[in-house]
């Protein structure tokens, strides 16, 4: 900890509402995501669609998770985590060629492990 206030955390909810983990990284209730962190929908209006398309999926409410040192956002597994410290707190910037390969590997990994729904975005044929 550096003495300040950590930030907003969207898992910080009432204790029995049920937690989903986001499949990808959004932005959600004024925070921002990242793969694997876990967050309790706070009854937005586009709730229903972000289970739908697959930016969020449930999470057991047995499940473990796990704590970022840095920060206390929490996610569902250890790889996740990892991926956010990596992101949030590096130890120095990246150059713009590292960070644009960085985000071709981000987008090639979701693409892969978490693809949205779309077939299930409204005006998709049924
Ligand atoms: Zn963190």
């Amino acid at each position: 900890m550096k003495g300040q206030l950590p930030p907003k955390q969207p898992d910080a909810g009432p204790a029995d509402a049920p937690r989903f983990f986001a499949r990808r990284p959004f932005d959600y209730a004024g925070a921002a995501l990242d793969r694997g962190q876990i967050l309790r929908l706070q009854g937005a209006r586009n709730d229903e669609k972000l289970t739908r398309l697959g930016y969020v999926a449930a999470v057991e409410s047995d499940a473990t998770t796990y704590t970022c040192a840095e920060c206390g956002a929490t996610f569902i597994d250890i790889a996740t985590r990892s991926g956010h410290g990596q992101t949030r707190h590096r130890a120095r910037a990246l150059t713009p060629g590292e960070e644009d390969a960085h985000e071709e590997r981000q987008e090639a990994l979701l693409a892969q492990v978490a693809p949205l729904y779309l077939d299930k975005a409204a005006g998709a044929a049924p």
